[in-house]
């Protein structure tokens, strides 16, 4: 053996050169051709058995390696024939030595020589050698053992392992270098030992614990019994180390068994050869032989699937994740993720399909309730009404809602690059980036700021913003979120609301006024009417008395209009005298006309059929005809001309207001009378007057057309359905009746008659004192509601003339008719007189609680009104 020139004791111990020695050398050949031929018979069974073991074991280890060693055994195979070469010289050698041996057995007379002998050892000692070499040369332990466990011979390979020389290792015993890690060494071997002696072969893997070392290997061995004429005597070993092997196996074993993904692997005939533990869990299975046992496409919801994986497995190196859902034991279905493999032999034949599964039914429930939420989010932004922007903190826009089309006119697309303060007036942009800052800046937490912003159009909106921050997942402000929303009309309404609440007011003050002046301008009235009486006077005394009397007149005109202008609008329609309805608005917009010197252009058409309406809300729609005209002639030059013309046809009347000013271009035509649409400059109109007016006329069956003339100027005209039958329409005013003769009548069927005046006016007391007493009734005049008491106590009154709005001593009028009456048997009728407008109807029928007399009044209506009251129906009073 290398390392060692020991020679082998039983075989090389001979002294050559005497005849009985050459007999003793013959039986010596025969034994050693004996052994030869046994260990021939060894090596080369061991060398079979260890080629076919190997291919057996290892091939299915080979071809599963990621590289290609199926040339290992095609290497083996090689070795074999060169062993087998390697023999053939040997046994060329053996021959030569045989003739040899011969050739001295037939020469027994003459002994060998020394040259023959020395031959003979060279090449035994060549042979042996060759042998060591042979056994040296392999990678595998070698080993040869007496039944007791002592080493009889070792290869290099196992002198390496135990880390010793031959010479210390011979003759010792197996276990001083080895021990069975198990732990249970000598006792196995002790068990296995005669089942091994029967048998005379044994293969198998062992765990061994180095001595030297300390370290535990694994080795696949096979062993084989030695034996001498059919006895055996002792066990030679072939032992693969398969540590790293093991390990591998152990920790792939590891990593299938406590992989989370589920491993299958599968053969083409739609079994399982196995599946990991996990995968047994994630199918619900209660252990990994039930769902071995069961085909592979029971586990597919669609068992078609099994196929598409096969052919997915088959066209590639490795099939890319793919979803598929697999059916659990309890039917329930799960989505996983495939990865799948073919595993071919090396004629391309598919053996095997592996592939891991991952489950993804959480992943894809997370999936699904994050798109839902997402969804909601988007909808819920969709439907908000205020447009939503998110800007990052460098104030670009990262988000804006469709809202944006609504409110500034553009597309979503359209305004993807837009930056803070690109669409606002560049006079609110420094406020904006301002707020913006502090709310980046974590100063401001929530916050508001009105601007305006330029609509897609040009025009621009008003917009309220507010702000708040946005933050991300560390709590960090990483941008901001403005809601806007367009208060644009809103303002337009408060503007209007705040001019309706002025006119309400203005409205209220010209009622209280108007109402003030009805007692001065009635005093005026009446001592005028009773100075013309008079026929002590000079013609100038007259004139100037007549022009004090007519302006008194017309100054109770003005009054009675603003009163029937600012009462509270309650809708009552009655027979109207349109004539009468226009004049009254030119004469409630006189003042602002004759500034501006505008002339109006009216004729009253005289016989003019009535139409059925509210008074107040017709003056207000032909005041505001009127202001519209007015106005466009002031835009355009400094004086100009109104005509307002009355047409009568087909049973409808029009009444068109015509001007000379600006006109109105044709693509407003269609816009008039839309709510808010105005050319007005800010602040000069609110773009409702028209519409107003539109629905006034059509609450009246009526409607409003608007033209532009050619020659400038427009013209609107109001068409209302005309009444059939004329009405007599009667004003106030119109009651006083103005002959002499008339007057003379009334006063003479009146005269001795008592009349109780209370009126804490002195004005009106005396006017009705001295107007009346000078027609011969007979006049007592109280201030309150006591004086009254005290006349009425004493004296009997054909009339009581009382004011409505009596307000000396705390008591009212109505109160103060109430208390008269009540003390007395024979009830006087009560004429209340009201500054206040009263109904028409009211005035001479004498509903409701008593008769009205409407200030300003002329004596001559007191006359009419009396003598009518008392004269006539008496008996039909109602109070
Ligand atoms: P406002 O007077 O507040 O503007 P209106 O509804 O009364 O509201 O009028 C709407 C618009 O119609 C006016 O702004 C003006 O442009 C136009 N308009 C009305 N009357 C005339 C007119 N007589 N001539 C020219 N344009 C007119």
């Amino acid at each position: 053996m290398p390392g060692t020139e020991k020679r082998p004791p039983d075989l090389f111990s001979h002294t050559p050169g005497t005849s009985g020695a050459r007999a003793s050398v013959s039986e010596r050949f025969k034994q050693f051709e004996h052994r030869q031929n046994e260990l021939w018979r060894l090596t080369l069974f061991v060398l079979f058995v260890l080629t076919v073991f190997f291919a057996w074991t290892s091939w299915d280890s080979v071809r599963s390696l990621t590289h290609r060693f199926e040339a290992l055994p095609i290497g083996l195979v090689v070795l074999v024939v060169l062993f087998g070469a390697y023999l053939w010289r040997k046994t060329q050698e053996i021959s030569e030595l045989r003739g040899l041996m011969r050739g001295l057995d037939q020469h027994d007379a003459s002994p060998p020589s020394d040259k023959q002998l020395d031959q003979l050892f060279e090449m035994i000692s060549r042979s042996q050698q060759g042998y060591r070499d042979l056994i040296d040369s392999f990678d595998d332990l070698l080993l040869a053992l007496s039944l007791e466990g002592q080493i009889r011979a070792a290869n290099r390979s196992f002198a390496d392992l135990v880390g010793l020389p031959f010479q210390q290792m011979i003759g010792r015993p197996l276990a001083d270098f080895l021990e069975d890690a198990e732990g249970s060494g000598r006792q196995a071997v002790e068990r296995a030992l005669p089942r091994f002696l029967e048998r005379r072969q044994w293969s198998g893997v062992v765990r061994v614990r180095l001595k030297a070392r300390n370290s535990v290997q694994y080795f696949d061995c096979v062993a084989h019994a030695m034996t001498r004429a059919g006895v055996v005597h002792g066990i030679t070993i072939l032992a693969r180390d398969i540590t790293a092997l093991r390990e591998n196996e152990a920790r792939f074993t590891e990593l299938f068994e406590s992989l989370q993904e589920g491993i299958y692997i599968t053969k083409p005939d739609n079994s399982f050869v196995d599946a990991n533990p996990a995968l047994v869990r994630m199918l619900g299975y209660d252990s990994k032989e039930e769902l071995l046992a069961r085909p592979f496409s029971e586990i597919l919801v669609d068992p078609a699937e099994y196929q598409r994986i096969q052919r997915e497995a088959e066209g590639g190196p490795m099939v890319k994740g793919r979803e598929i859902t697999l059916l659990r034991k309890d039917a329930t279905p799960i989505s996983c993720l495939n990865t799948a493999t073919a595993i071919r032999d090396t004629a391309g034949h598919v053996l095997r399909y592996q592939g891991a599964l991952m489950d993804i039914t959480e992943r894809r429930e997370m999936e699904r309730r994050l798109h839902k939420e997402q969804e909601f989010a988007r909808r819920l932004v969709d439907s908000f009404p205020d447009l939503i922007l998110v800007l990052d903190a460098q104030a670009h826009c990262t988000f804006i809602s469709p809202r944006i089309k609504d409110i500034l006119g553009f597309e979503v697309e359209e305004s993807s690059d837009i930056q803070l303060g690109d669409l606002t007036h560049p006079e609110d942009r420094a406020a904006l980036q301002a707020l913006f800052d502090e709310v980046v800046a974590g100063q401001q937490t929530f916050a508001s700021l009105e601007v305006r912003v330029r609509h897609k159009q040009g025009d621009w909106r008003r917009v309220r913003c507010h702000f708040s921050p946005l933050f991300d997942a560390s709590g960090k402000i990483e941008g901001v979120v403005i809601s806007a929303r367009d208060v644009t009309q809103l303002k337009r309404l408060e503007e209007k609301l705040i001019q309706a609440e002025k006119l309400a007011a203005m409205g209220q003050m010209i009622a209280g006024v108007a109402h003030e002046l009805n007692n001065p301008l009635t005093a005026v009235l009446g001592v005028t009417e009773l100075l013309r009486e008079r026929t002590d006077m000079d013609e100038t005394v007259r004139r100037q008395l007549d022009l004090t009397h007519r302006q008194a007149r017309r100054a109770a005109r003005i009054v009675q209009n603003l009163l029937e202008f600012s009462r509270p609008a309650a809708p009552q329609k009655k027979p109207l005298d349109v004539n009468g309805l226009v004049e009254r608005t030119l004469q409630l917009h006189e003042h602002s006309l004759r500034r501006n010197q505008i002339a109006v252009d009216f004729h009253p058409e005289a016989s003019f059929p009535p139409v059925m309406g509210d008074a107040n809300q017709l003056i207000q729609v032909f005041l505001n005809l009127v202001t519209n005209a007015e106005y466009a002639i002031r835009e355009v030059r400094d004086s100009g001309r109104i005509q307002v013309r009355l047409r009568c046809s087909a049973g409808r009347v029009s009444v068109t207001v015509q001007d000379d000013g600006a006109g109105i271009p044709p693509e407003a035509l269609t816009k008039l009378f839309d709510p808010f649409y105005t050319t007005k400059r800010p602040g000069g109109g609110t773009g409702l007057g028209l519409s107003i007016c539109m629905s006034i006329i059509r609450e009246h069956n009526g409607t409003i057309e608007a033209e532009t003339l050619p020659a400038g100027g427009s013209a609107f005209t109001v068409i209302l359905p005309a009444m059939d039958q004329p009405q007599p329409v009667l004003s106030p005013m119109d009651t006083a009746v103005h002959s002499t003769g008339a007057l003379r009548q009334m006063a003479d069927i009146l005269k001795g008659r008592s009349i109780l005046v209370v009126d804490d006016e002195e004005s009106i007391r005396l006017l009705l004192q001295e107007g009346l007493s000078a027609q011969g009734l007979h006049v007592d005049c109280a201030a309150s509601c006591e004086e009254a008491l005290a006349f009425v106590r004493h004296a009997e009154y054909a009339a009581i003339l009382c004011d409505l709005n009596l307000t000396a001593g705390g008591v009212g009028g109505s109160e103060t008719a109430e208390r008269i009456l009540g003390t007395l048997t024979r009830k006087p009728p009560i004429i209340f007189m009201t500054g206040d407008l009263a109904p028409s109807s009211d005035i001479r029928s004498g509903a409701g609680q008593g008769w009205r007399l409407q200030k300003p009044f002329r004596i001559s209506q007191v006359l009419s009104m009396l003598a009518e009251i008392i004269c006539v129906g008496n008996e039909t009073l109602t109070t």
